[in-house]
């Protein structure tokens, strides 16, 4: 008898949940989905992200383990699938101390630890020695990251799912035990896999307080300026932000940002763009011609995400709702793609249970 899985959400989340899902030939995978790859929406933050590699899961945390254990992943495809639309690329990490206290600071604390957990996991990380920093730079590093064009990478992950049998639909679910019967087989499902992301805090049979949006505004530009960079804050507003990283094949230059708590507002704010953009010529001189400011930068477009942020941290566990199998994955905030393959795997193992109880239940 096949698996009969469905599985809520088309973001990084729920796609990669269902790529490795739809690897075992015994399961049969709907991926039902309000948004697709290619759409726009301020209710689906995955084509907003940068997206890089950029660890911040405190050490022994399950954040750290997942992180940890997507590297390697991201590093596979990178190396053998070049349509996937990732590439590696140099990230330059800056640290002040003084912005340790704020959101922004609090957001980037591990990352930009002098002796990270990471270092053992990404390729060539090593300390910039202090003599080049800048005066108000209290320390730095290097190390060799990926960045993901998630305008290429999403659709690459749909184009996996359905080599393997995966089908795909449209649709939107007031109440989560509604899945379970929109698989595409006719039958009742086995196991509703729960990819919602932030929309987790209304969907019926869910319904989780917990969730609260970190708004991220960026600017894409299409100059490039070489290595990805990230600095712990910035002095225009404590839950600003400062990096900037070019995707893969012809992707653009993502400048960024912001991490405004509890903020839901879906337009990109002016005056917000003007400090991304001044912050990152500051910091990143090269990205323009020499004496130009923001008038050198070629805009591609404005736009506004929502990290899909949870308190204590994402939620991947089982779950039964009016008697449906439920194993939920949400809840990532700015690390949804970083933590994307240790997470599914851990989704991918609680559905075996679900199915191995069900096996049970019917000898
Ligand atoms: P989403 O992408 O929000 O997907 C949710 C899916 O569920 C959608 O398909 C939606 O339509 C569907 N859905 C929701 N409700 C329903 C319903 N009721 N019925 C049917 N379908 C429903 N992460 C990194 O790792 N690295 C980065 O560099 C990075 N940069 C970022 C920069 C910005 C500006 C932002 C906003 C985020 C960034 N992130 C980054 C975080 C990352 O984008 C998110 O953690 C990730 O996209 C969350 O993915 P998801 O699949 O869980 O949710």
């Amino acid at each position: 008898m096949p698996n009969n899985i469905v599985v809520i959400g088309a973001g990084v989340s729920g796609l990669t949940t269902a790529y490795l899902l739809s690897q075992d030939p015994e399961n049969r995978i709907t991926v039902l989905a309000k948004h697709m790859p290619g759409d726009y929406d301020i209710e689906y933050a995955s084509p907003w992200a940068g997206a890089n590699y950029m660890p911040v899961g405190k050490e022994g945390s399950n954040h750290h383990a997942w992180e940890r254990d997507t590297w390697p992943a991201l590093k596979e495809i990178t190396e053998k699938y070049p349509e996937a639309g990732i590439h590696f690329l140099d990230a330059l990490i800056y640290n002040r101390k003084k912005d340790q206290e704020t959101a922004t600071g609090k957001w980037f604390s591990e990352l930009v630890q002098p002796n990270p957990w990471y270092k053992d996991v990404v390729p060539d990380f090593r300390n910039l020695p202090e003599s080049g920093l800048a005066p108000d730079i209290d320390n730095g590093q290097v190390f060799t990251s990926v960045c993901i064009n998630t305008a290429v990478y999403l659709p690459w992950l749909v184009g996996q799912c359905i080599k393997n049998g995966a089908v795909f639909k449209r649709a939107i679910f007031k109440h989560i035990a509604d899945a379970a019967d929109a698989h595409h087989s006719g039958q009742k499902a086995d196991v509703i896999v729960n990819c919602t992301g932030l929309s987790s805090k209304f969907l019926g049979g869910v319904l989780d307080e917990k969730l609260l949006p970190a708004r991220g505004q960026i600017v894409v530009v299409r100059n490039d300026p070489g290595p990805m960079i990230g600095l712990s804050g910035t002095d225009d507003g404590e839950d600003e932000a400062l990096y900037l990283m070019t995707r893969a094949a012809g992707g653009g230059t993502i400048l960024g940002g912001s991490y405004q708590k509890n903020n839901w507002d879906p337009l990109p704010d002016p005056n917000l763009a003007n400090r991304i953009m001044k912050r990152a010529i500051a910091i990143a001189p090269q990205l323009v011609k020499e004496g130009q400011g923001i008038e050198g930068l070629d805009i591609v477009r404005h736009g506004v995400g929502l990290r899909p942020l949870r308190e204590g941290g994402p939620r991947v566990e089982k779950d039964e709702v009016a008697g449906v199998q439920i194993v939920h994955n949400y809840g990532h905030g700015g690390f949804g793609y970083q933590a994307s393959f240790g997470c599914a795997e851990t989704a991918v193992s609680l559905v075996r249970e679900v199915l191995r109880n069900k096996t049970r239940a019917k000898l």
